[in-house]
């Protein structure tokens, strides 16, 4: 918000991601943009879909491995976006992703860039990571909620990876097996 208002952009944002499972972090997460947009004076269109699991498990289908679902997972928001900057009659639009160390910036970028050209809109690209800790430490100051893993059951499994593999080993040993 605040690289957008230095650059004199107005933004709208859009809440669209049927990525982020289960509910309840998918409610904290629309908690945590509501206390943003208020701090902010953000103005937010929240897609009418909500919490659309079954959609997005349908478009993943068999490409759970991260190398595959990522980008069918950006595909599927940047093209959410573009879809409402259309309707919205707005030309130009970004992504919160693009602030992510974690994700994939080239290939955000590249995939932006491209849908936005096929519906004749414009994609504002900023390398958002440069904000990186002070936003979390902006956050941290604000008690605005911080998500612990990216969105979907894949990553939020991902992160417990090793005690997932310590807890297998301990029934195993309890097993005697
Ligand atoms: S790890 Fe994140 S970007 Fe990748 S599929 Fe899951 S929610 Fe989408």
């Amino acid at each position: 918000m605040e690289v957008l208002n230095k650059e004199g952009i107005k933004p709208v944002g859009y809440f669209f991601n049927p990525n982020i499972h289960p509910f309840r972090e998918y409610e904290r997460r629309v908690e945590a943009l509501g206390t943003v947009a208020e701090k902010y004076h953000l103005p937010v269109i929240w897609d009418k879909k909500g919490y659309d699991l079954d959609s997005w498990f349908t478009a993943i289908g068999e490409n759970r491995n991260v190398h595959k679902r990522c980008p069918e997972c950006y595909r599927i928001r940047l093209e959410a976006a573009a879809q409402q900057s259309l309707k919205q009659e707005i030309e130009t639009f970004t992504t919160t992703l693009l602030y992510s160390r974690y994700q994939r910036h080239e290939l955000i970028t590249e995939m932006g860039r491209e849908i936005a050209h096929r519906h004749g809109l414009k994609f504002w690209y900023h390398d958002f990571r440069q904000g990186w800790q002070k936003g979390i430490d902006m956050a941290i100051d604000s008690g605005i909620y911080r998500q612990p893993y990216c969105g979907c059951l894949f990553s939020e499994r991902e992160r417990y990876k090793k005690r997932e593999k310590r807890l297998a080993q301990s029934l195993s040993d309890t097993q005697g097996g």
